[in-house]
């Protein structure tokens, strides 16, 4: 049978593609990509002029069965996404799935994606991490989905767009709390590649200074919730409460 290959492109230096990603985009029968003239960009740079077909949130749903069927007849398919990872914020989890179901093998071909080469340079822990993708972009939905995370002791991580930067990193405040360390990475792997970090207080505070750092992408890190040590947990406290209470 056929291959499906994940295979992860850059996500801004255009040198940061594996020397086996350009092999299977290169050998492959076709390749399925979100954006057909952004991602044929990319492939002339490398010298690649194989067959580019548009696969994005639009139609992956009704293109799946399809593609699963040409898997199965043996075609070998890479699906990429405009920058990074395809899957991660991006389109692909449909066919991932169908093709899993119906016995075709996924194979990954790994890369750059923004949430872990952010991460690796933030400085904040690593050992535990929380990846949130896009908050939702309604202020209601997204105070929801903040005051959830309030507890959470994992470094958190949220992809968000230069428009709503200053809105989030506001919200983040008046949920967290002026003093959570936050980290916002910009630009990652291009010219003007920045790494804001302190309070979100002062973030807020030199973001809303200087307009460049509310242009390109980014990706923000929040610092996960400290604990008290010596703090007896809440729920512990209740579970003490009614078994001392069922003691003879
Ligand atoms: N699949 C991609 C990945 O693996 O990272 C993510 C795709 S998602 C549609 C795009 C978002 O990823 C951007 O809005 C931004 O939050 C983040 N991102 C992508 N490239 C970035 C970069 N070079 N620097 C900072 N953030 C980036």
């Amino acid at each position: 049978t056929g291959t499906l290959y994940i295979v992860a492109t850059p996500i801004g230096n255009l040198q940061d593609i594996t020397l086996r990603a350009l092999d299977v985009l290169q050998s492959c029968d076709m390749i399925m990509a979100e954006d057909t003239r952004h991602s044929r960009v990319l492939l002339e740079q490398h010298g690649i002029s194989n067959k580019v077909v548009a696969l994005h949130e639009h139609n992956e749903r009704a293109k799946a069965d399809g593609l699963v069927a040409q898997l199965s007849q043996g075609a070998k398919i890479a699906l990429i996404s405009d920058a990074g990872t395809p899957l991660i914020s991006d389109p692909g989890y449909p066919l991932v799935r169908a093709c899993r179901q119906a016995g075709v093998a996924v194979v990954p071909v790994p890369g750059a994606s923004a949430v872990i080469t952010a991460l690796s340079a933030a400085g904040l822990p690593t050992d535990r991490f929380m990846f949130i993708g896009f908050l939702a972009a309604k202020a209601g939905a997204r105070q929801s989905q903040l005051s959830a995370l309030m507890d959470e002791a994992a470094t958190t991580v949220f992809y968000e767009s230069p428009r709503r930067l200053l809105d989030t990193l506001n919200a983040m405040q008046d949920t967290m709390g002026p003093e959570r360390e936050v980290v916002v990475a910009r630009e990652l792997t291009k010219q003007f590649e920045t790494f804001l970090s302190g309070t979100l207080a002062s973030v807020i505070e030199q973001v809303s200074t200087d307009s460049n750092q509310q242009r390109g992408e980014i990706v923000i890190m929040l610092h996960g919730a400290r604990r008290d040590p010596d703090a007896v947990p809440a729920a512990a406290e209740q579970l003490l409460r009614l078994l001392s209470a069922q003691l003879p």
